[in-house]
C-alpha cells in the first residue's frame, strides 16, 4: 500500500524511519481520523479521539464499531472474497496490537518534528483495551444497538427517536426481536440528543448526516413526528436546499457546524400512511433520503417472507416521496425465496423496479440473503423444500436483474451486505 493512497484529505503528514519497528512509518491527520502505516504491511486509523477505527494487518482488514463490535474481511488466494465477525478475545488481541504500535510510532517520533502529528498519535496511546471496552460500555448505555444503517450511511449521527420495528415479523429479519417498539417522547428525545452530543464531543462535526433509528422513525403519526424532528433540527443545522452561491456560502459561514439532512428506513405498509402534504413537511423538515426494504416485487415471495406489502403500495410511497422532493433508497433482497421463487424474483422485481420513477440522488442497493443472520426464514425455507441459492448465484441474480433495469443516470446501484456493518 502506497503512502499517497492514504494522502486525499492529508492536513499533516510525516514519515520517519524506526526500526525495529518498521523501516518507514507514516502519521497522516485527516480531518475524520488519523492513520499510522508501518512499512506497508499494516495501517492503523483512529478516530479523531483515539479509538480504533479500522486496521489493515497481514492482509487483513478490520473495522471496529463504537459498541466494540469488531469485523474483518480479507481476500483468499483465490480471489474469493471472506468476512467474518470477531470475538471479544480476537478485537482484544488486535486493539492490543495497535495501542503497542502507537505507542511504540510515538516512542521513536523525531525530536522537533511536526507537533500536530505528535499530537494525534498521542491521542491514540490514551486507548488500550480497558478504555475501548468502557467507551463501549459507554455507548451502549446511551443507545440500544444501533443494528443496522444503509451502508451509505454509516458515518451518520444515529439518533433513535424510535425503537425497534412496529412490525417485527419479517421472517428473514431479526434485527430488533431484542426490543419493543416505542416512540420517544420529546423528552426523551432531547435527553437521548444531549447524551449523544456528550458521547461524540467534538467528533460530531465529523459526521454529517443525522439518521433517525430505529426501523421505520417515519411510521410515527404526523402529530407526534413534526414536534420531534423540529428538536432535531432546532439542535443540529441542517443545509438548506433552497440556497445558493454566495447566500449558501453565508450560511455555511454561520454553522461551522452542520449536516446535510435527515434520513431513514421508512416501510410501505404501514396502517397509518403519510401525504405528499405530510411528506413535505418532513423535507422541509430537513429529511432528504429515505430507504425502502422493496425485498421483492414477487408478491407470493413477500407473502413468504411475511412482509405485508404490495407493489401498488411500493409505487404509491415513491410517488408521493418524489412529489414531496425526497430521494430513495430502494433494497432487493437477492436470493429471497431460494430456488423456489427465483425466476418469478428476478422477473417480478425487474418489473417493479423499472415502474419506479427514479431520479438523480436515488440508490439502488442489492443486499444478499445470508441465512446464518435470516432467523425464522431459515428454518421455514427447509420445511418448505426450498433451496438456498450460492452466492455465485446470487450474483448472477443480480446481474440478470441489473441488466434488464432502465435506471436514468444519475441513480447509484450498489451492494448492501449487512455482515460488514458496525456503527
Ligand atoms: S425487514 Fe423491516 S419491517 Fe420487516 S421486521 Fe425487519 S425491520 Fe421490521
Amino acid at each position: 500500500m502506497e503512502a499517497q493512497t492514504l494522502s486525499p484529505g492529508l492536513l499533516h503528514g510525516i514519515e520517519y524511519s524506526a526500526p525495529p519497528l518498521a523501516e518507514r512509518v507514516w502519521v497522516g491527520v485527516k480531518r475524520h481520523a488519523i492513520s499510522l502505516m508501518l512499512d506497508e504491511r499494516e495501517v492503523y486509523t483512529f478516530d479523531p479521539s483515539g479509538r480504533l477505527w479500522m486496521a489493515f494487518i497481514d492482509g487483513v482488514n478490520y473495522k471496529r464499531g463504537l459498541d466494540g463490535r469488531m469485523v474483518c474481511k480479507w481476500i483468499t488466494p483465490d480471489g474469493a472474497r471472506r468476512l467474518r465477525g470477531l470475538t471479544t478475545e480476537e478485537a482484544d488481541i488486535v486493539l492490543r496490537w495497535a495501542h503497542q504500535m502507537a505507542l511504540q510510532a510515538t516512542g521513536a517520533y523525531p525530536d522537533g518534528a511536526d507537533p500536530i502529528c505528535r499530537q494525534y498519535l498521542e491521542r491514540a496511546c490514551e486507548w488500550d483495551v480497558q478504555a475501548h471496552h468502557r467507551d463501549a460500555r459507554r455507548f451502549l448505555q446511551i443507545y440500544k444497538p444501533v443494528s443496522i444503517l444503509p451502508p451509505d450511511q454509516y458515518l451518520a449521527v444515529v439518533l433513535q427517536v424510535t425503537e425497534g420495528c412496529h412490525w417485527n415479523r419479517c421472517t428473514f429479519c431479526d434485527f430488533y426481536r431484542d426490543r419493543r417498539f416505542a416512540i420517544k417522547t420529546p423528552d426523551e428525545l432531547r435527553e437521548h440528543i444531549a447524551r449523544v452530543q456528550d458521547y461524540f464531543g467534538d467528533t460530531l462535526r465529523l459526521r454529517n448526516r443525522i439518521f433517525l433509528a430505529d426501523a421505520n422513525a417515519l411510521v410515527a403519526p404526523q402529530r407526534i413526528l413534526v414536534p420531534l424532528l423540529q428538536i432535531v433540527r432546532d439542535t443540529f443545522p441542517i443545509e438548506p436546499t433552497d440556497l445558493t452561491g454566495e447566500e449558501l456560502n453565508r450560511w455555511r459561514e454561520r454553522h461551522p457546524v452542520r449536516f446535510q439532512g435527515m434520513y431513514s428506513f421508512i416501510d410501505a405498509f404501514t396502517g397509518y400512511r403519510k401525504s405528499v402534504q405530510e411528506l413535505r413537511e418532513l423535507q422541509q423538515l430537513g429529511v432528504r433520503r429515505v430507504y425502502i426494504g422493496v425485498e421483492t416485487g414477487c408478491e407470493p415471495l413477500l407473502r413468504f417472507l411475511r412482509k405485508p406489502q404490495s407493489n401498488e403500495e411500493v409505487l404509491q410511497l415513491v410517488d408521493a416521496l418524489k412529489e414531496a422532493g425526497i430521494s430513495v433508497g430502494i433494497i432487493v433482497l437477492l436470493g429471497a425465496g431460494g430456488d423456489r421463487y427465483a425466476e418469478a424474483h428476478v422477473r417480478e422485481t425487474v418489473a417493479l423496479l423499472n415502474r419506479l420513477p427514479w431520479s438523480k440522488g436515488d440508490i439502488l442497493y442489492f443486499s444478499e440473503l445470508i441465512e446464518p443472520y435470516a432467523g425464522e426464514y431459515t428454518q421455514l425455507a427447509q420445511e418448505a423444500g426450498i433451496r438456498p441459492l450460492t452466492p455465485e448465484q446470487m450474483g448472477r441474480q443480480r446481474q440478470e436483474m441489473e441488466g434488464s433495469l432502465h435506471l436514468p443516470p444519475g441513480v447509484q446501484r450498489a451492494t448492501y451486505d449487512i455482515r460488514e456493518f458496525v456503527y
